[in-house]
């Protein structure tokens, strides 16, 4: 029993140490990738990308109000997600996060091949994959691993990659729908800006947002202060690895505890098998009350995207919805779709 946890403390330390050797990498590889300062004559080069980054913050400032001459510095190659824009608002993230996407590139298309679309857990992998692979997360100037992001921005920042990776025309994701009142097929396009975000509509959780500290802190009559913080891709895969693991050694594990887990952590990255051990003694000893409020807190947490696109019928204007859905299945995001123009 110690011995897993040494390993999974380990395991977990390892991956820490890859992700910030990544970070550094990266950071040199894309810059000599970058085709545009490939060339020799490197004041020229120098310029390019300094008038580049100057248009990118001027465009940031614009659009956000935020000014990123100051602290949060762009790397070449890589664009800024003005947190505003995502669909947390990046309201769970610490002041100074800074998100910033680069194009994937071939090892990462390659690998986002080896996807098995029949496999949710496997398509799920391929998406924090290129997530990792493509975003460099910082708060102030120092990196956090890519999966300090929220599961609800996941899919947003993903299609922000893939709209970054390919052009215009290249590679979209197109939506056909029949509208509901006079037939006629419309073609709705699937990208981050289309999502629709999610609201708290009875605005009950959101009396409850807690700017200083980034989460919900709810005043309770019979539990105190209860904090509950939308949960990471870290911690779900962590909950995830743990479920997992308990399942295949046949080892007992609290569902109930497992549900709500991903909400009571604050930061997954010190998580150890020991804290889900005195989590679910903690647990055991709730009362229902403590637990069905809980359930119910969890629930009225609508952070995140709506399941539905909305669109107006191009023939008789009426307002329609359909699924977020990827009709090619999810391989297709990163795979130049319109291959069969290129045959003679
Ligand atoms: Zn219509």
């Amino acid at each position: 029993m110690s011995l897993d946890e040494n390993d999974k403390k380990r395991a977990l330390e390892e991956r820490e140490k890859t992700e910030g050797a990544q970070f550094d990498t990266e950071e040199t590889n894309d810059e000599s990738s970058e085709p545009k300062s490939l060339g020799k004559a490197e004041t020229h080069d120098q310029k390019e990308n300094r008038r580049k980054l100057e248009d990118h913050k001027d465009r940031v400032k614009q659009e956000t109000g935020a000014d990123l001459s100051s602290d949060i510095h762009v790397s070449i190659g890589y664009t800024e997600i003005p947190s505003s824009s995502l669909p947390s608002l990046g309201r769970f993230y610490p002041n100074k996060a800074s998100i910033q996407i680069r194009a994937a590139k071939g090892q990462e298309l390659e690998h986002w091949t080896t996807m098995n679309e029949d496999n949710p857990i496997d398509v799920d992998k391929h998406f924090k994959d290129i997530i990792a692979s493509c975003v460099k997360f910082k708060i102030g100037s120092r990196p956090v691993p890519a999966r300090n992001l929220l599961e609800a921005d996941k899919l947003f920042v993903l299609l922000k990659i893939q709209e970054k990776t390919f052009d215009e025309d290249e590679n979209k994701v197109v939506l056909s729908v029949e509208c509901s009142k006079c037939g006629t097929k419309n073609k709705k396009k699937l990208e981050a800006s289309s999502l629709e975000i999610a609201e708290d509509e009875d605005n009950k959780i959101e009396t409850y947002y807690d700017s200083e500290n980034k989460r919900y802190s709810v005043k309770t009559k019979s539990f105190g202060e209860v904090h509950l913080y939308p949960p990471t891709i870290g911690t779900m895969e962590f909950v995830y690895d743990y479920v997992t693991e308990k399942m295949q050694s046949k080892q007992y594990y609290s569902k109930g505890l497992m549900q709500l887990l991903p909400y009571l952590v604050e930061d997954y990255s010190d998580l150890t098998e020991k804290d889900i051990i005195l989590a679910d003694t903690d647990f055991k000893g709730w009362d229902k009350k403590k637990i069905s409020l809980i359930y119910r807190l969890v629930e009225m947490i609508k952070v995140g995207i709506k399941p539905n696109l909305k669109f107006n019928c191009t023939n008789c204007g009426s307002k329609e919805e359909t699924p977020v859905r990827f009709p090619d299945g999810p391989k297709a995001l990163f795979l130049i779709s319109d291959i069969e123009d290129e045959l003679l």
